[in-house]
């Protein structure tokens, strides 16, 4: 299956990679080609000039771009040079309707379209481990299994087109809530001069550990915020999730603080760190006497 992938970075790298290794990747791109040398160097994939060039190589692309602006843009330059029947799986996290538009466009250019946006972070797109919530049609699922298994290794089929983005909705709305709790709990133990390692350790064990807590909490507990998920793409997801949330008249009062706390932060120039930056806005920068 001639696999192509667009857009190489905190997560697409380690997915590309994962391509690689089972024997499925044929071509790369990415918008700084520098990235695409250098993988197809390490790979023996082909570093396509453009994005036409990478349709016009693959019966399978995959794409993991940051935004709705983004994917519209790279989907609506390879539409015309697509191959009748190749399938194009979007992995980044994306409106509903976003989804639904390039469906139609990957669909009237003869090719079939999944949104499959993943969980698990940089650590999961790097082992293969991701969780992939997808959305289209059964048997084009079952028609690009060994790439969706390349990739991750808890994969759902939510429905028709956008359910895969719906789901992924729901997972960062539950992110947002884990972010909260995670940063303010650690806030608290530090404004009561705990010894904060060993607070993780014992709590990480117990009825609240959780992949954040594991993944990010002695990183941040020493005010490091590499990214990991940088805020700002919280931010956006957040927005979606909020404006879904309007539609269906119901309220998410946790994210729309989580939004509200990042947006404070992205003014403050801190939209590239992880999520994990939120504790700057709680710790109280007491550590342990
Ligand atoms: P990232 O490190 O910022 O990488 C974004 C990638 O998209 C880069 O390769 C970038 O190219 C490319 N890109 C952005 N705009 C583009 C455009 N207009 N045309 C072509 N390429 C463009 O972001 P990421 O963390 O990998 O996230 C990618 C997607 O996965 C996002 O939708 C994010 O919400 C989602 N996601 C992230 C995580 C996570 O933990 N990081 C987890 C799950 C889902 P350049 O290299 O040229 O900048």
């Amino acid at each position: 299956m001639q696999t192509g992938f667009v857009g190489l970075g905190a997560m697409g790298l380690g997915m590309a990679r994962n391509l690689g290794r089972a024997g499925l990747l044929t071509a790369v791109w990415n918008r700084t080609p520098d990235k695409a040398r250098a993988l197809a160097a390490e790979t023996g994939a082909t570093a396509c000039g453009s994005l036409a060039e990478l349709a016009a190589a693959c019966e399978v692309i995959v794409t993991c771009v940051s935004a709705d602006a983004d994917v519209r843009e790279v989907i609506g330059l390879m539409a015309p040079a697509l191959r009748p029947g190749t399938v194009v799986i979007d992995c980044s996290t994306v409106s509903m309707d976003t989804a639904r538009r390039a469906a139609e466009l990957v669909r009237g250019a003869g090719g079939d379209f999944l949104d499959a946006p993943v969980s698990g972070g940089v650590e999961g797109a790097r082992n293969g481990s991701l969780a992939l919530m997808v959305g289209g049609r059964t048997e084009t699922v079952e028609k690009v299994r060994p790439v969706l298994e390349a990739l991750g290794k808890r994969i759902l089929h939510m429905g028709s087109t956008g359910a895969g983005q719906a789901t992924k909705a729901v997972n960062q709305v539950m992110c947002a809530g884990i972010n909260q709790a995670v940063t303010e709990a650690l806030a608290f133990g530090q404004a009561l001069e705990l010894d904060l390692d060993k607070v993780i350790e014992v709590v990480a064990g117990g009825a609240a550990g959780n992949w954040f807590l594991d993944k990010r909490g002695m990183t941040m507990i020493r005010g490091s915020f590499p990214p990991g998920f940088k805020l700002a793409l919280h931010h956006k997801d957040l927005n979606i999730c909020l404006e879904m949330a309007e539609s269906l008249e119901i309220s998410l009062p946790l994210s729309a603080q989580t939004r509200d706390d990042y947006a404070e932060l992205m003014a403050q120039g801190y939209g590239d760190d992880d999520i994990s930056g939120l504790f700057r806005l709680k710790s109280t920068g007491r550590p342990k006497g």
